[in-house]
């Protein structure tokens, strides 16, 4: 099947305010014109939505009421119209993008983004998860148009007590495909880790044996490359899997840590009913499950997870160091103030460090590594002038052909180069757009921490550690302790 194209067209937030920069027309012209040199078939369809609408939505069904355009071309997608969407960069479809993409995904259509892209693959062999390199690239765009959480937090509050009263989850779990207005289909692909899951669980295995068997088999993981347990245990204890839909009405929370806003759950409040997707297991089985996991975190005596697991490395031999400390009886939590972190190699002896020691380490070099982050200087060099200067010297162009000054082909001819130099600068707008917000959105977080240090101190030595970890990772991959000691951090 030969790759047939529509173009979607939208003003971005960012452009509305620079009219000169990417008109419609000229984002319509560049995706008919790139689509042309790759050699696919036009359909002929294009979606122009002109204005833009400063409402955020919270689902498709909404946006496509309010947003014609939208609805036509979902519309036109289901019905075979055409397998390739040219947008001109992600941030045309914003805080829709991921919806959108999913529902065209199961439609068997590609996106394909002018200011990013990642080459389609051929149709014949495309399904919803074969385009990773594409979904990363609008994983990344879709950075950018996160913002104002807490009016999209508003209209969640609001809207989703309704959709699960109506049979509909907030969000669909691995292994089933989400499907636009109506209930989640099951992944055929995806579906069989949760059931090789539950049926080891069920068996007695532990969430590590899982994970591993799990790997070693390739079942693609939900997120990043590998399985991790409380992804397991995450799917193991959603109801969502024995047929019925929940939503735990939460209240927002600012995470020191992140700065990042988190749903704190208020159970009592939850909202249950049944779901109008096919089950993966039964009722009896999922409350079985639930049972297993919560007699094996009573009998789970001192937690593994401790601040830094994970994230240790020894400078002598590149191991990964763990801690020894003693473990309080009857008490779950380890307490690493007492302990020593260690590298297994030459019986123990390759690597030392206590954790007293480390903590004001780390902490030093956090510090100065997050001022350095706040220092960085945003972009300096603009392309913008050249696109300017070249849009004008376009204008010039026209006018003069029009005085008659040039006859028709000399004046195409040189259109032609200033067409094509027109669309490389664009192309470099976009990506600094995109950079540019990208590193602002770092640099905002790396604030929020630096202000709120002390609190980020103390949450550190008092919040759970497993959160701990995971803010920390966001920030950093590795902690190098060398002998000395030494100790140096290893971003991205
Ligand atoms: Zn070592």
């Amino acid at each position: 099947m030969n790759i047939k194209y529509a173009v979607w067209s939208a003003v971005s937030k960012d452009h509305q305010a620079k009219p000169d920069k990417v008109s419609l027309s000229e984002q319509i012209a560049i995706a008919h014109k790139r689509s042309m040199t790759k050699g696919w078939e036009s359909t002929d369809l294009e979606y122009i939505v002109p204005g833009e609408s400063r409402t955020r939505y919270v689902n498709l069904r909404d946006a496509e009421n309010e947003i014609p355009q939208l609805k036509q071309m979902l519309d036109d997608a289901q019905n075979g119209k055409f397998n390739l969407l040219v947008v001109f960069d992600y941030n045309r479809l914003r805080d829709l993008l991921d919806p959108v993409a999913k529902t065209l995904a199961a439609y068997g259509v590609q996106l394909y983004s002018l200011s990013q892209p990642v080459e389609p693959i051929p149709t014949e062999t495309f399904s919803p998860y074969t385009s990773d390199s594409e979904s990363i690239m609008r994983g990344m765009a879709q950075i950018l148009s996160r913002a104002q959480i807490s009016d999209i937090q508003r209209k969640i509050a609001y809207a989703m007590p309704k959709r699960i009263l109506g049979g509909l989850p907030h969000m669909v779990p691995h292994g089933y495909i989400p499907v636009q207005g109506r209930p989640a289909i099951i992944d055929p692909v995806r579906s069989q880790a949760c059931i090789i899951a539950k049926d080891m669980a069920l068996d007695g295995k532990s969430l590590r044996q899982i994970c591993s068997y799990l790997d070693a088999e390739g079942h693609p993981a939900p997120k990043g490359k590998r399985w991790y347990p409380q992804t397991v245990q995450g799917i193991l204890e959603n109801i969502y899997y024995a047929g019925q839909v929940t939503w735990l009405n939460g209240q927002i929370t600012n995470d020191p840590r992140t700065g990042k806003r988190k749903l704190k759950p208020t159970p009592d409040r939850a909202i249950h009913a049944e779901g109008k997707h096919q089950a993966l297991w039964t009722l009896e089985e999922h409350h079985q499950l639930v049972a297993e996991m919560s007699k094996r975190e009573k009998n789970y005596i001192g937690k593994r997870a401790y601040l830094f697991s994970g994230l240790l490395f020894c400078g002598n031999c590149g191991a990964n160091m763990s801690l020894h400390a003693p473990r309080l009886p009857g008490n779950q939590y380890v307490s690493p103030e007492l302990g020593r972190y260690r590298c297994r190699k030459n019986g123990n002896s390759c690597n030392v460090i206590a954790h007293t020691e480390l903590f004001p380490l780390v902490l030093e070099r956090l510090r100065t590594a997050l001022l350095e982050v706040e220092s960085e200087k945003i972009n300096a060099i603009s392309p913008d002038g050249d696109l300017t200067e070249l849009i004008d010297r376009r204008n010039r162009l026209t006018e003069a052909y029009l005085a008659k000054a040039y006859k028709l082909a000399e004046y195409l001819e040189i259109k032609k180069d200033l067409d094509s130099a027109i669309e490389q600068a664009e192309g470099k707008v976009a990506n600094l757009e995109y950079e540019r917000s990208r590193q602002a959105e770092k640099i905002k977080h790396v604030n929020f921490i630096l202000k709120n240090w002390d609190d980020f101190v103390e949450s550190l030595q008092t919040d759970n550690p497993q959160a701990n970890n995971q803010a920390l990772r966001s920030i950093l991959t590795r902690i190098i302790i060398s002998p000395g000691p030494d100790v140096r951090l290893e971003f991205d």
